[in-house]
Order: structure tokens, then C-alpha cells, then sequence
């Protein structure tokens, strides 16, 4: 049994199986999410459920935060019942979701103030890796920190890595998913041009999947379009989000600029639906 008390806050399409992981390698985790039905599957695993974040933070060592966007951790830390509501010290709080490094080295200076933690801590690889354990993590803050909570890290990840001071890993984030993007569109508008000429979607895939340039995203979501099965492991909402983000923060190239067109029009259809459903918007 591990004695490191775990918050977890987050429980969406990779908080659930994250959370999961850490119940199985034997900690104590007390789980909240902002609905609540979500949190029921978890209990069944032994998980307490806190009320609130600060009921939460109050309750536990380490806190680890797996939500949406940038409005979900300001609500997260500074609502009426957030993480910043109750007075703390020396809590490790890392927040995994992707949001921006600006709001990772706000936070960062909050929780100092405090004398707690942060670390920013997103992840690479979607429900599959999740469900797993083989999520590829990159870490911005202290070193001291990053080296406490590591083997936690590591029950969810086959690598965690700091990669620089407070939001260096939401920077890296931000670099991987402008890439997954380009993946996404590519492999989309490979299999439409070679349907147009008359070449089936299984042919296809089964080709590039045992070609050089197959790989473990061509072949899940290549079964997804041969499948015609959308449902959302990594929403298009959150990809508009990142490369929005990537924007802001001055990524500026042809292909980003082009991505992001592409993947807000999707969205803007297809939004709760897999990165993958773009290949519907364009093919229209
Ligand atoms: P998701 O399924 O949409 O879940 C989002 C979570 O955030 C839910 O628990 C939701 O609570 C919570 N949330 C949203 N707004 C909130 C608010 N204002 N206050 C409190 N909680 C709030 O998202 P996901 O796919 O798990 O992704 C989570 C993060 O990981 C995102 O930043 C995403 O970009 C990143 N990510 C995802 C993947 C992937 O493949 N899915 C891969 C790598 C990284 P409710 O249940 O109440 O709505």
C-alpha cells in the first residue's frame, strides 16, 4: 500500500482511466469532478469522493488535476469552493490537462505564494494509453517536486520527463499535438484521394499500416474510419483548443495555420466527436 494520499479532479474521457491506474497500484485516491455521476465508477473501485476541491486538497498530499481548458483550472483554483479557498502548505498540486503555459506559471506563482507545488504535466497518447499506463508525460517545474511525485507519474506513463521550469511542458504539449493535427488531416485526405480513386479504405490502411509510414495512430484511427466509428477518445474540440493555443502563443506556419482552419470548421459540425471525424468535414 502506498501512503501518498492522491486528489484526483477530472474525471472525462482520460481522467477516468488515469485515476484507475493509481487505485490498481495500491494508493489512496479520493476522486471530484463537477458532475458527479462520473465519480460513481470510481468508488465502486475504492475511491472517496470529495465534495468539493477544497474538501479535497484539505484531505490529500498530492493533487492531480485532469479537466478540460484554461476556464476549468481557473474555476478549479480560484472558485468560490476551489483549490485556493482554504489555507494549505506543502501539497504537490499537478495539473495533466493541456491548457497554456501562461496560466501554468500563474498558477505555479499562486501556489508558491502559498507554499505548495505545481507542476504542469500533460500527456501524450489517448484513452488507449491511458487505459494502459503508457501515457508519455512532459513535466514543467521544480526538480525536487518532479522527483517526489515521479513514481506516481509513472504508474500512468511509460515516460514522465521534465522537460524546463513551469509551463515547459504545456510548450511541449502544444509542439505534439500541432503534429498530431497534421497527422490527422493527412491521413484523412490520403484516404479520400484514394477512395476517389477507387481504392477501398481497408486496402489502404492495410498497405500504409505495413509501410514505413504506418504507425500507431494510423492504425487506430485507421480501424476508426474503416469502422465508421467516431465516438470521441480525443474530441475535436480539444484539438481546436490546442492549436488555438499554439497560436496564441506564436506558433506560424503554413501547416498550423491551415490545420487550424480545417479542424475549426470540423469542429464547429463535429465537435464531441473523435479528432479522426474530420475526414467527414472534409470530404464534403
Ligand atoms: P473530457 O472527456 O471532455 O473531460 C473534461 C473534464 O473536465 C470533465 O471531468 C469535466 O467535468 C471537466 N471540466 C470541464 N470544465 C470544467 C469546469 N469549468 N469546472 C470543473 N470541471 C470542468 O476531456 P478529456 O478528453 O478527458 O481531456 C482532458 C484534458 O486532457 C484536456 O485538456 C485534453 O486536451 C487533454 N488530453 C486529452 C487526450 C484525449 O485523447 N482525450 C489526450 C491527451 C490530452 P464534467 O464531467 O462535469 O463535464
Amino acid at each position: 500500500m502506498n501512503t501518498t494520499k492522491i486528489g484526483w479532479i477530472g474525471l472525462g474521457n482520460m481522467g477516468i482511466p488515469m485515476a484507475e491506474q493509481l487505485i490498481k497500484a495500491g494508493y489512496t485516491v479520493m476522486v471530484y469532478n463537477r458532475s458527479k455521476d462520473k465519480e460513481v465508477a470510481l468508488k465502486e473501485m475504492g475511491a472517496s469522493i470529495a465534495k468539493t476541491p477544497n474538501e479535497l486538497i484539505v484531505t490529500t498530499d498530492v493533487v492531480i488535476i485532469m479537466v478540460s481548458d484554461n476556464a476549468a483550472i481557473d474555476q478549479i483554483f480560484k472558485g468560490a469552493e476551489g483549490l485556493f479557498s482554504v489555507e494549505t502548505s506543502g501539497k504537490i498540486i499537478i495539473n495533466m490537462s493541456t491548457v497554456s503555459p501562461s496560466i501554468s506559471k500563474e498558477m505555479a506563482m499562486l501556489c508558491k505564494e502559498r507554499e505548495n507545488f505545481y507542476l504542469d504535466a500533460p500527456v501524450s497518447g489517448s484513452v488507449k494509453q491511458a487505459e494502459t499506463g503508457q501515457l508519455v508525460i512532459m513535466v514543467g517545474g521544480e526538480e525536487s517536486a518532479f522527483n517526489q511525485v515521479k513514481p506516481i507519474l509513472e504508474k500512468m506513463g511509460k515516460l514522465a520527463k521534465l522537460v524546463g521550469g513551469n509551463g515547459a511542458g504545456n510548450s511541449a504539449k502544444l509542439a505534439i499535438n500541432s503534429l498530431l493535427a497534421l497527422y490527422a488531416q493527412g491521413l484523412a485526405e490520403t484516404v479520400l484521394f484514394a477512395n476517389e480513386q477507387g481504392i477501398g479504405t481497408d486496402d489502404l490502411l492495410e498497405l500504409i499500416n505495413n509501410a514505413a509510414i504506418g504507425n500507431i495512430f494510423t492504425k487506430i484511427k485507421g480501424d476508426a474510419i474503416i469502422a465508421d466509428n467516431y465516438k470521441a477518445a480525443f474530441a475535436l474540440k480539444h484539438i481546436v483548443k490546442d492549436l488555438n493555443l499554439a497560436k496564441a502563443e506564436g506558433i506560424s506556419s503554413p501547416l498550423a495555420e491551415t490545420t487550424l482552419n480545417t479542424f475549426a470548421d470540423a469542429a464547429a459540425k463535429y465537435g464531441e466527436e473523435d479528432i479522426i471525424a474530420v475526414v467527414k468535414q472534409l470530404k464534403r
